[in-house]
């Protein structure tokens, strides 16, 4: 009678192990520390430079050089005039003052850039000469033309009001660069200012380090490449592109091979290809679930010594893997693109640079506080990607909180710290070291933390043509509040009603605070256009339709946001199908009515229309601004409250469907 005593169908039976295998993968990985990842990997390769190539100057740009540049001439190469004058004896214009001019003859020539001179200066004598010529045999120095008066009554003479130095005005050959010189030392990336030292001793081709190929291979059945149209359940392929452009930055030269299915002989084929054709290889995806740990296995069917690590404890990046085919090093990043990124910048990097004779990056680091309490997890070493702004004591560290699947917070983030492996988590208020991911952190001069909206963006964009700069951190109104009454922001964007009042945020301007109108925006119910329940009525009857009907699914929002709040005021305590499942953004509850993974939700009016979904107005919201008093005099923020009340900007704000507030 138990189902268990029934044979399986064959159909059954298939379902079964695709599930125990898609289960087990994590069980795969041997995971080790990152200083034994690395000290495994590193045992097999090779880390010195690649041998040298020549390249013409106009490609040189970037390249590294093989050894030290030494000048084979001077620059300039002879003595050259700095100005627009006359050619000189110093001796000769001792004295000379407007109440006691000195008189010069004039010799028959004028010296132009590119011709040797013929006359020598002579006692008493000039010679007229352009900027850059060749000083003359017998003069020291040079006046300007505007220290003197041409006399052209007899035989042409000049009037000098002001005596020379020797020297005066000449630039002497080698003063520049000096034949002999040391000019560029090996292992200078070559950028525009070498080009030019290099021309100027007139090389137009150098020897450079042999830019290691480095092979990018997505995997994936589910990879589209960006410019085609996304199909179902695609995601465009962002980590080869980011691993290329990676790849570039750290003196490789990138071999884009594209994105492959998950299959393991097409994938094998191609990694094959790949090892043929370059120095090193790069996968992206297919190392712990899904494809039931497809790259890995490819790999290690290559040859040997084959895959050295498998598994790194490490957060984001853990189901990395660590191989080398021969001599050359074949490395699995996890598919998540933030876990890749990391993973890369951690274990790849690193030996592109050193292949390409570059030097190791010495990471640029500060110290800061972080607010909030960071939980890790035991055992691994965590990676938190921050946001970084300027507060009352120093710098502060958002986490940026968008997990490892995001592609954004590799990119948008200021820096990363590292929570021990040992250590559960980071207490809220504790001071982090915060390593810089581009370079220094660029302070914005606005920080604004709270909720986002379409609209905002056209604000910031405003201020930018201002020449402002600004952060936006999308933390939701509530986070936004405790982020102004912290002094952390200098502004927050809220949509909160007030259950007493029922009036939008006015309660929010507490001491320190005050509030400034921003736009009222529509929230309505979203639904597919044709769904009948919705078509034609109201929010309240599609409400009551939605509430009887067991079949109709929603997508709710996040605890903490301003919408929230009003949808559980339109439900006022139902609990509809879906009512559990609570995305964070208008955009996700959006996505998934277009999908078919609810049926209904409440957004503003802006979304169903970038969606294409139908939309049921239900209730005007007011999107305005807390403004930390003691910041308000910033000329950023006088320039974010001018923008609010520009037309044009006001203009645009309509545009996208909401409503600008008067004072
Ligand atoms: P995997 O490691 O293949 O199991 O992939 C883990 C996650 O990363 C999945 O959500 C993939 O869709 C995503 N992913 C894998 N490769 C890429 C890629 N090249 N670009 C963007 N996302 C990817
Ligand atoms: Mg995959």
């Amino acid at each position: 009678m138990s189902e268990n005593r029934k044979p399986r169908s064959g159909k059954e039976s298939d379902l079964l192990s695709r599930v125990r295998a898609a289960a087990r993968q994590e069980q795969f990985l041997e995971v080790v520390s990152a200083e034994e990842a690395k000290a495994r990997f590193e045992r097999h390769l090779d880390l010195r430079p690649l041998p040298a190539e020549m390249v013409d100057l106009a490609a040189a740009r970037t390249r590294v050089l093989t050894r030290d540049v030494v000048a084979a001439v001077d620059a300039p190469p002879f003595d050259r005039s700095i100005v627009d004058g006359f050619a000189v004896r110093a001796v000769d214009t001792v004295g000379a003052s407007n109440g006691n001019p000195k008189m010069l003859t004039l010799n028959a020539e004028v010296i132009v850039c590119g011709h040797m001179p013929i006359v020598p200066i002579a006692m008493g004598t000039c010679t007229a000469i352009a900027t850059g010529g060749v000083i003359p045999r017998g003069a020291d120095a040079v006046v300007m033309i505007e220290q003197t008066e041409l006399v052209e009554e007899g035989a042409p003479r000049i009037e000098l009001s002001r005596a020379a130095t020797p020297g005066q005005f000449v630039s002497y050959a080698g003063s520049d660069i000096a034949r002999g010189e040391t000019l560029l030392r090996r292992g200078t990336r070559i950028g525009a200012r070498e080009i030019g030292m290099l021309a100027a001793c007139g090389l137009d081709r150098i020897e450079v380090v042999r830019r290691p190929i480095v092979a990018v291979l997505s995997t994936g059945d589910e990879l589209v490449e960006p410019g085609k149209p996304l199909k179902p359940a695609g995601v465009y392929d962002s980590n080869g592109a980011i691993v290329a452009a990676a790849i570039a930055e750290a003196g490789g030269e990138p071999l884009m091979l594209g994105s492959f299915p998950d299959d393991a002989a097409v994938l094998e084929n191609a990694v094959r290809e790949a090892l043929a054709a370059s120095d090193i290889v790069v996968l992206s995806g297919g190392t712990s679930k899904g494809a039931g740990d497809l790259s890995h296995r490819v790999v290690s069917q290559l040859g040997k010594p084959g895959i050295l690590v498998h598994g790194v404890a490490l957060k984001p990046g853990k189901p990395l893997c660590l191989g080398v085919i021969g001599h050359k090093p074949i490395v699995v990043l996890p598919g998540f693109p933030t876990s890749a990124i990391f993973a890369f910048h951690a274990f790849v990097a690193p030996v592109i640079r050193a292949r390409a004779g570059l030097s190791p990056e010495a990471a640029e680091t500060i110290t800061a506080r972080v607010p909030v309490r960071v939980a890790s997890e035991l055992g691994r070493r965590e990676f938190v990607l921050v946001s970084l702004v300027q507060g009352e004591g120093g710098p502060v560290a958002f986490p940026t909180g968008k997990g490892s699947g995001a592609v954004t917070s590799f990119s948008q983030a200021d820096g990363f710290f590292e929570i021990d492996a040992l250590a559960s988590a980071l207490e809220a208020d504790s001071h982090a070291r915060v390593t810089l991911i581009n370079g220094a952190a660029h302070v914005p001069d606005l920080v604004i933390m709270g909720s986002h909206d379409v609209a905002l963006d056209v604000v910031v964009g405003g201020l930018a043509d201002r020449g402002f700069s600004a952060r936006t951190i999308a933390v939701g109104s509530l986070g936004g509040v405790a982020a102004a009454s912290r002094g952390e922001c200098d502004i927050a964007p809220v949509h909160l009603i007030d259950p007493a009042s029922g009036q939008y945020n006015k309660y929010l301007a507490t001491s320190g605070l005050s509030l400034v109108p921003g736009w009222r925006r529509m929230q309505g119910l979203l639904f597919r256009l044709g769904d009948t329940r919705f078509v034609g009525r109201s929010a309240q009857e599609a409400l009551k339709i939605v509430l009887a009907d067991v079949s109709a699914l929603m997508v709710n929002r996040n605890a903490g946001a301003g919408t929230r709040v009003l949808i559980d005021k339109l439900l006022d305590g139902a609990r509809p199908p879906g009512y559990s499942n609570q995305p964070k953004s208008h955009n996700a509850v959006a996505a998934a009515i277009v999908q078919g993974r609810a049926d209904w939700g409440v957004a503003i009016e802006s979304v169903a229309k970038l969606y294409g979904l139908g939309f049921l107005p239900a209730s005007p919201e007011d999107y305005d601004f807390l403004v930390v008093e003691d910041r308000r005099e910033r000329p950023a923020v006088q320039a974010f409250l001018a923008v609010l009340r520009d037309e044009q900007i006001r203009a645009r704000v309509r545009a996208l469907g909401m409503e600008p507030s008067d004072d």
